[in-house]
């Protein structure tokens, strides 16, 4: 019987496997350390390796799995399962992920970009359940997005579609890796308000932060929350800004795809109403009334489950 798919979540850290029946109940869950810098075979093999424990462990063997679907950051060729390129990863070029793992297990093997894989979690399972128009802003170390549309997540022409993070927020602002400036990832991202943060300490500014590291670059986004909770003006200076950023983005989003609802994820998303409430209020005075009226703002539900969950969910989609 081949009614098992195996989803994995391909980070820059770690490796996150897990098998699904056919109703995607999880039966079990394994991990490893990514080894980035070892070269795209190594990682390869630990993924396989990964994969093998984890069915092991559930007492199954790949021939009762029907597919297996993988989310892999960065550029990728879906149809011939070849990521092109990929950020954070040495020596990582037209990887061929499909191919490699069809032969070593014998299933169908699919990829797909690593925030999309999210969006078909969060979008079957968790916040986006139910809808037909959603966005899902992936804010982590850098801004993530996918964009379901009448029913279907877009890919566009070159399957990029949905780079909000490359939105255009100043004609000339902060440099992006993108060659441009002033995109929004560059603002709205963990890296972009510790940016924030520290150019207002740069400039004068004093928190409470400051005390509980040697180095500024011992900043993290976490530690701006916590100073915020307790009344730091620079800090609550700092989430404002970086939400009402964030609300500009929304505006936009929201006049263009009239989604019924936005989903925050990634490790930001735990700032919660700290980052939301001034995003709210920039949607409330900007974006188009009856577009605002019918769209919500919520934190994803399920956390670092939804890049398993939606990559077993896509290949579910393939076969
Ligand atoms: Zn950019």
């Amino acid at each position: 019987m081949e009614s098992y798919f195996i989803g994995v979540d391909l980070g820059g850290t770690n490796i996150k496997t897990a098998v699904f029946d056919s109703t995607f109940e999880k039966l079990g869950e394994n991990r490893a350390p990514t080894g980035a810098a070892d070269g795209w075979q190594a990682v390869l093999e630990r993924m396989n390796i990964c994969a093998k424990e984890l069915l092991e462990q559930c007492g199954l063997t790949m021939e009762q799995v029907a597919a297996a679907g993988m989310g892999i950051p960065g550029l990728m060729d879906r149809k011939a399962g070849i990521s092109q390129f990929s950020p954070n990863f040495t020596g990582w070029k037209d990887v061929p992920v499909s191919p490699w793992f069809r032969e070593k297990w014998g299933i169908p093997v699919f990829i797909d970009n690593d925030v999309r894989v999210n969006l078909y979690g969060e979008w079957k399972f968790g916040a986006g359940r139910g809808r037909e128009n959603l966005v899902l802003l992936t804010l982590g170390t850098g801004l993530g997005s996918g964009i379901v549309m009448d029913g279907r997540v877009l890919y566009g022409t070159t399957g990029s579609a949905g780079e909000v993070g490359h939105m255009n927020m100043y004609r000339e602002g902060r440099p992006c890796r993108c060659g441009s400036s002033g995109c929004l990832g560059r603002y709205v991202s963990a890296l972009g308000m510790l940016r924030t943060f520290r150019e207002k300490l740069d400039s004068g500014k004093e928190s409470v932060v400051s005390q509980w590291v040697k180095k500024p670059e011992e900043i993290t986004a976490k530690m701006i929350s916590e100073a915020f909770d307790l009344g730091d003006e620079t800090a609550r200076e700092t989430l404002t800004e970086t939400g009402e950023m964030l609300g500009f983005g929304l505006v936009n989003l929201i006049n263009l795809f009239n989604p019924e609802r936005i989903i925050i994820g990634g490790g930001m998303a735990a700032a919660g109403e700290r980052l939301l409430a001034p995003a709210r209020k920039v949607v409330q005075k900007h974006a188009l009334e009856i577009s605002r009226n019918a769209c919500d703002l919520v934190t994803a539900q399920l956390g670092n489950a939804a890049g398993m969950l939606g990559a077993a969910y896509y290949a579910f989609t393939q076969i």
